[in-house]
């Protein structure tokens, strides 16, 4: 069997552009060959975790939105099925 989703190899993508990053052994950082910029390992692990927590925000602000229209979905429902 397949697995669904294929690992990514190598360094994931640069956090600015998305390019590929290029690792240098010699002073233990990554070039993007996208946008030319250089992040050393603590760089690139702080830059995911502010995007990891930039989705989870987006994410749970957008679940609270569609928490508050059910629950008005609901109370429209409620108080029109009280009346008749
Ligand atoms: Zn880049």
């Amino acid at each position: 069997m397949r697995p669904l989703r294929p690992r990514r190899r190598g360094p994931p993508g640069c956090p600015e552009c998305g390019g590929m990053l290029l690792y240098d052994s010699d002073t233990k950082t990554y070039t993007c060959t996208g946008c030319g910029r250089m992040f050393t390992r603590e760089e690139l692990s702080e830059a995911r975790r502010k995007i990891f927590e930039e989705i989870r925000e987006a994410m749970s602000a957008e679940y609270e939105d569609e928490k508050e229209k059910m629950y008005k979905e609901y109370l429209k429902w409620y108080l029109s099925s009280k009346k008749e």
